[in-house]
């Protein structure tokens, strides 16, 4: 959505694309290319010519990073704004959306190995959303004279099942034996939000702990969210104390091809179904709210019923679609550009 369109809707959604470089096994292949990207325009065009089947379609987005932008550039023209909201008291949350192996993983952690912040406390360029709002966080946090805190979740949600990455490892070795305990239940909160009963909440006081933390999270996922609470005091010129709590929910969504395979093979077709699910009832929030239609259907999907408090309102929503250039994932790449585009 335009910023103009944003002023005039009093919306905060955001949604951008970004296309990745070719691997070398589609470059090995010569694999041919279908999808270019003007930044400039904020343009992605979809063309395949092949006997009997001409494709030619442009889609419009908030933002558009082509195969050559870096981390950092996406980071510092989407993301920082969003964090700032954050420290300023809002809650906010970033989709990464797209087929598998389109950079969804890539754009949030970045090349997890090397994500770890040097000596300096730098990051290196391959760093993704998720190092780098933490940095900013923490960075923006110890420069103001002010108290806070930091809390981290680390949760995975998958066949609208609920998994504590962060749980200590004997209880998810038991809840691995029990499949019952190891869903966890979504509750009201009483106050429009939801809460997750037992789920891990860790204190954390500096950016390299939440990185051991979801070094050691990941291990366990297989998609997974993560949920990050800041709460900070400040006293004003006036001597009152003000208490700030933001939120940030930086979310890896499922792989979108869930969603077109409709057919799944047995087996996998509860899968298929659950993850639909979850995936096409955001959308129908998104588009709910973007269209200021009077029923916004949170209480469909857990993931959605999860969001609650940060979907909506005065809130921002950032979706970062991730698609190939090859020709191979042509219809993955027009489904997930027509799925983020409804979004807008
Ligand atoms: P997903 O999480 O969507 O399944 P990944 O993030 O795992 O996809 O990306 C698949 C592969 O492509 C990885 O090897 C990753 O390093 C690489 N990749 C993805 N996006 C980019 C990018 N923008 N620049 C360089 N490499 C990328
Ligand atoms: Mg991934």
């Amino acid at each position: 959505m335009s910023s103009r369109h944003e002023k005039e809707k009093g919306v905060n959604v955001q949604v951008l694309l970004r296309c990745r470089p070719f691997s070398e096994e589609e470059l090995r292949n010569n694999a041919p290319q279908v999808v270019t990207c003007n930044e400039y325009h904020r343009e992605v065009s979809v063309t395949q010519n092949i006997a009997g089947k001409h494709i030619d379609r442009v889609f419009t987005f908030d933002k558009v990073f082509g195969p050559n932008a870096q981390q950092k550039d996406l980071y510092e023209q989407a993301v920082i704004p969003i964090v700032n909201e954050v420290l300023e008291g809002f809650n906010c949350t970033i989709f990464a959306y797209g087929q598998t192996g389109t950079g969804k993983t890539y754009t949030m952690e970045g090349e997890c190995k090397r994500s770890k912040s040097g000596p300096n406390g730098e990051l290196p360029p391959e760093a993704g959303v998720i190092p780098r709002a933490i940095k900013q966080i923490f960075d923006t946090l110890e420069s103001q004279n002010a108290e806070y805190s930091v809390k981290v979740t680390f949760l995975e949600l998958y066949n609208e099942e609920i998994t504590d990455l962060l749980a200590p490892e004997e209880i998810s070795k038991v809840a691995l034996e029990d499949k019952q305990k190891k869903q966890l239940p979504l509750m009201e909160d009483g106050k429009g939000g939801v809460l997750v009963r037992g789920l891990e909440e860790e204190i954390v006081t500096s950016a390299s702990e939440i990185f051991t933390l979801l070094e050691r999270g990941s291990a366990k996922r297989r998609t997974a969210e993560t949920l990050l609470n800041k709460q900070s005091r400040e006293t004003t010129p006036e001597g009152e104390e003000l208490i700030k709590c933001g939120k940030l929910n930086l979310v890896d969504l499922a792989g979108s091809e869930n969603i077109s395979r409709s057919g799944a093979r047995e087996g996998r077709a509860r899968e298929a179904g659950e993850i639909n699910k979850s995936l096409l009832t955001l959308g129908r929030v998104i588009n709910a709210l973007v269209e200021h239609l009077g029923h916004i259907p949170y209480r469909d999907s857990k993931l959605t019923r999860l969001l609650r408090d940060s979907l909506g309102g005065r809130t921002k929503t950032c979706i970062i679609a991730t698609v190939s250039p090859a020709v191979h994932c042509l219809e993955e790449t027009l489904s997930t550009l027509d799925y983020a585009h409804r979004a807008k």
